[in-house]
């Protein structure tokens, strides 16, 4: 029954609560049968919440009353709590700490471009891949979050932008942890902010990252959605990546490309490659052949990403000079790459730095 299937937030809690932002539209359908109550109030729910963006049950009033007292004792709205909100002064992106109901805390970010606000919402409390270059893994990983704790983090943003009339328009799963590995909590949240009686952002401005779990890139390849995947390569031979990503011994750069093929294959959409520019490690004209060379003849985009200084290593980004040079031979050879504009620089808004700084890690 659906009841066991939704996640308790915290199992330390007697008073067990259902977080209303952790179902799909179905689930809340099925929920309301069992309580007795026609399917329809499940839209209405979902209207209040994604819509009104109600913040409790007390303001659903075209729910009977009977039906409104229960949802008070057994839900709940949000869980998380705002502790830090840094805005950019050079570009209005803004960096939210939150912390969840255990006392964890997870970082989301809007980024403003001109093309609408885009949010970047973590997906685990902390990251068990490893990656020799990322902030959010030093500490590994604490936990899964939940859907309803993904959809939150997006509600915080969109609250703070109908102040001033916008939306959220677009989403990339792309903080901290690993999304796939989070895999049926990652897609509920999908399937919740797509919904046309909710948020209803269209599949095609989602973006899921990978550091390339193989399996189950071909499960959601599988589930043909309309999502953009975005695959997290930053280097063009096992060598390199090995040394860069541990799971490279998992699923090496082969099984992953062939797993790209397999998603382009099974959706049509064309997939994106982060590469972090790393100076002098993976940014010399060699490898961006390589690079030029592994992707051929798969509809892709590379976003050279110049790394974020990573104190641990000593990384620094590569030079104006190697970035352009690499960019430049990538685009001789018919790739389509561009370079990403930086976003945020005056607030830390790197992966995992915020709630690195706040644990006193860096
Ligand atoms: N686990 C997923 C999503 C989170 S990481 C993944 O690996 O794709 C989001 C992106 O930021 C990834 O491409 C990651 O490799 C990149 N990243 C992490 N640390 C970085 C840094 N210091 N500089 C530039 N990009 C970084």
């Amino acid at each position: 029954m659906i009841q066991i299937e939704l996640q308790v937030l915290s199992p330390q809690e007697t008073d067990i609560q259902t977080q209303l932002y952790n179902m799909r539209l179905s689930e809340m359908e099925q929920w309301m049968e069992s309580l007795g109550q026609p399917k329809f109030r499940a839209k209405q729910v979902f209207t209040w919440l994604y819509k009104k963006r109600a913040i409790s049950v007390s303001e659903m009033t075209d729910l009977p009353q009977a039906l409104r007292e229960h949802l008070q004792r057994s839900t709940v709205i949000r869980t998380m709590k705002e502790i830090t909100r840094q805005v950019s002064k050079k570009d209005g992106t803004t960096k939210f700490l939150f912390q969840l109901r255990d006392g964890a805390t997870v970082e989301t970010v809007l980024m403003r471009h001109n093309y609408g606000n885009s949010v970047c919402v973590s997906t685990q409390v902390g990251c068990r891949m490893g990656c020799t270059f990322c902030a959010s893994t030093l500490g590994g990983l604490i936990r899964n979050l939940t859907a309803g704790e993904i959809v939150e983090q997006i509600m915080a943003v969109q609250r703070m932008l109908d102040e001033e009339g916008a939306r959220v328009s677009s989403v990339v799963l792309m903080g901290s942890g690993e999304p796939l590995e989070n895999y049926e909590p990652s897609m509920r949240f999908v399937d919740i902010i797509t919904n046309p009686y909710g948020l209803n952002i269209g599949a095609r401005h989602i973006t899921v990252s990978t550091s390339g779990l193989v399996p189950a890139i071909r499960r959601l390849a599988d589930e043909k959605r309309q999502i953009t995947l975005a695959i997290s390569l930053h280097a063009p031979n096992d060598e390199l990546r090995t040394s860069l990503m541990p799971i490279n011994r998992a699923w090496n750069v082969e099984q992953l490309m062939d797993a790209a093929r397999y998603y382009f294959a099974q959706t049509g959409r064309r997939i994106s490659f982060e590469y972090a520019l790393i100076g002098g490690v993976n940014d010399q004209l060699p490898q961006a052949r390589e690079l030029a060379e592994l992707v051929k003849g798969l509809p892709c985009h590379i976003n050279l990403i110049p790394v974020n200084y990573v104190p641990e290593r000593n990384w620094k980004r590569s030079s104006k000079e190697d970035i352009r040079a690499f960019v430049d031979e990538l685009n001789r050879l018919g790739v389509n790459a561009t370079v990403r504009r930086e976003m945020g620089s005056d607030i830390a808004a790197a992966c995992g730095q915020l709630r690195a700084q706040k644990e006193g890690r860096v």
